[in-house]
């Protein structure tokens, strides 16, 4: 590659980071109940910043590029998520879409849910709006011509901690995956608490409760040496301790969560590479476009009407926007429009990297 070619991909690399961690097309503002304190959004850009100054090179780039490395034909990739709100679902089938496209990979979704539930169908429908046919059983991924675009959907329960510790291993060991993607997955805090993005803890602390946890899971994948890459949005979602020190002045409740454990609500855990971007969902289609382009296949970035009919999709089993509450085919307090603008700019500038433009004289 030469000094050109370098200097063109980290370019292309920093305008993809900057569209998808913009609150662009997004309220700015939410209020702990009215009257409360109030969060802003605009201060993210600036964890962002730092952020991207810390690794020293385009963090979309960076995922897709170390995704590329890691990833052959045929391997598994985990992608752990919630499927309660709409930041999460649509943003783990559409990198799911593009690990089956670009690099040949087998993903797998993992995420707590209870059974004949909305949350059950959340994530399958999202899938299936991105063009996958989801499987509950490893047997569908593979064997004939209909399983190339199977991803399989895996129940991770609440557990206690050493149970937590336990799956973890058990599962690394069955499936051997080269990557782990975090997608929203809120974990606790170094003192054993979860909490929400506004602060508040959601348990007790107690390592014997069982309740979702992810940090065992994610620990586990980093003593193996397996890469690790985490998208959030807050802070809470699990690989974020890796930029603790970042969250903690601009993120008043990263600082102090409010709560009698006095820990922040920053994830315990850490990964090789965080994207703090405007939804976790926006960071998947930065990785997306990224890979598109290191790969030369425009076609690993999802389109406009792919898109739509994630967002719907997933929406429509009843899931809300995790900002406004609302069930509407949208992210984290972002119009539809601004999600579908989003990605169509993402697309376009995937495309538009192809095209040479010459100035010279008939
Ligand atoms: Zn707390």
């Amino acid at each position: 590659m030469t000094d050109l070619d370098e200097r063109l991909l980290v370019g292309f690399g920093d305008v993809i980071d900057r569209i998808v961690t913009t609150p662009a097309g997004t309220a700015p503002v939410i209020t702990k109940g009215r009257g409360g304190p109030v969060k802003s959004r605009y201060s993210w850009m600036r964890v962002y910043d730092e952020t991207r100054a810390k690794f020293g090179r385009p963090l979309t780039l960076l995922a897709a590029e170390r995704l590329r490395n890691e990833v052959k034909t045929g391997d598994y990739v985990f992608i752990v998520t919630n499927s309660h709100e709409m930041d999460g679902p649509p943003g783990s089938a559409a990198l799911a879409r593009s690990l089956i496209v670009g690099l040949n990979a087998i993903p797998v979704i993992l995420a707590n849910y209870g059974e004949n539930t909305k949350f059950e169908r959340s994530i399958p429908q999202s899938c299936i709006g991105a063009q996958l046919i989801p499987v509950a059983d490893q047997g569908e991924l593979g064997g004939s011509i209909w399983t190339p675009y199977t991803v399989l959907i895996h129940k991770w329960p609440e557990m206690s901690v050493k149970h937590a510790e336990q799956e973890a291993e058990r599962i690394l060991d069955e499936f051997e995956p080269k990557a782990l993607i975090t997608v929203e997955a809120v974990s606790c805090n170094k003192k054993g608490i979860r909490h929400g993005a506004l602060g508040g803890p959601r348990n007790s602390g107690d390592p014997d409760e069982e309740i979702v946890r992810w940090n065992e899971l994610l620990e586990a994948a980093n003593k193996r040496r397996i890469l690790t890459i985490a998208t959030g949005d807050n802070g809470n979602e699990c690989g974020f301790a890796t930029i603790e020190n970042i969250m903690g002045k601009y993120h008043e409740f990263c600082a102090d969560c409010g709560c009698p454990c006095g820990g922040g609500i920053v994830s315990a855990s850490k990964a090789d590479i965080v994207i703090p971007a405007n939804s976790s969902n926006w960071a998947c289609y930065g990785i997306e476009a990224c890979l598109a382009k290191i790969l030369n296949k425009p076609e690993v970035m999802h389109d406009e009407y792919t898109h739509n009919r994630i967002l719907l999709n997933c929406a429509n089993v009843g899931i809300p926007d995790g900002a406004s509450a609302m069930c509407t085919p949208t992210t984290d307090g972002s119009s539809h429009e601004a999600c579908m603008y989003i990605v169509g700019l993402l697309r376009q500038t995937v495309i538009m990297s192809f095209v040479s433009l010459v100035r010279e004289s008939r």
